[in-house]
């Protein structure tokens, strides 16, 4: 599976690192969203929901697990699982309603869902380095590959 190494010098990296895959999303997509607590997840989410159309604020939904934006063409479910005890708490959520057609679903710490959560399209690492952060994606689906070649290309 391919994997892409993109450093984030800065907030605005980061900012716009989720502005370039948001452009590059064609369809429902799942985006794991991992990295420690401060790593970017959110101000990564943040980028990516504006270049979609949001306007305002974007908090990580810590205490709710998730916020849905009801977006020009499609809904994105930001998920943070930071304080989820069990995965089976996803599915008296009603979890399966969220992995739409036309949504795209952003989760910040996937790991806490195991077992509940559908499989991802692309997975996201962020890194703490000496400064700023790295991101490392990697595809993990074959629409995940698609998209992680369309952000290879320069953008015009
Ligand atoms: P998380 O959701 O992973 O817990 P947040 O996005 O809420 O993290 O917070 C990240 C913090 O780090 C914010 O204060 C943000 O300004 C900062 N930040 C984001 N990206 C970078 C970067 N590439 N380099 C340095 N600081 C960053
Ligand atoms: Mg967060």
């Amino acid at each position: 599976m391919m994997n892409r190494v993109i450093p984030l010098s800065d907030e605005q990296a980061t900012l716009t690192l989720g502005t370039r895959v948001a452009q590059a999303c064609e369809g429902a997509t799942v985006i794991y969203l991992f990295g420690d607590l401060g790593a970017g997840k959110t101000t990564f989410s943040r980028g990516f929901l504006q270049a979609l159309g949001h306007v305002g604020n974007v908090k990580s939904p810590t205490y709710t697990l998730v916020e849905p934006y009801t977006l020009d063409k499609l809904t994105v479910y930001h998920f943070d699982l930071y304080r989820l005890a069990d995965p089976e708490e996803l599915e008296f959520m009603g979890i399966r309603d969220y992995f739409t057609d036309d949504a795209i679903c952003l989760i910040e710490w996937p790991q806490q869902g195991a077992g509940v959560l559908p499989e991802p399209d692309l997975r996201i690492y962020i890194d703490y380095q000496t400064q700023g952060r790295e991101a490392r994606i990697q595809a993990a689906s074959a629409s995940g590959e698609a998209l992680l070649a369309r952000l290879a290309t320069p953008q015009g």
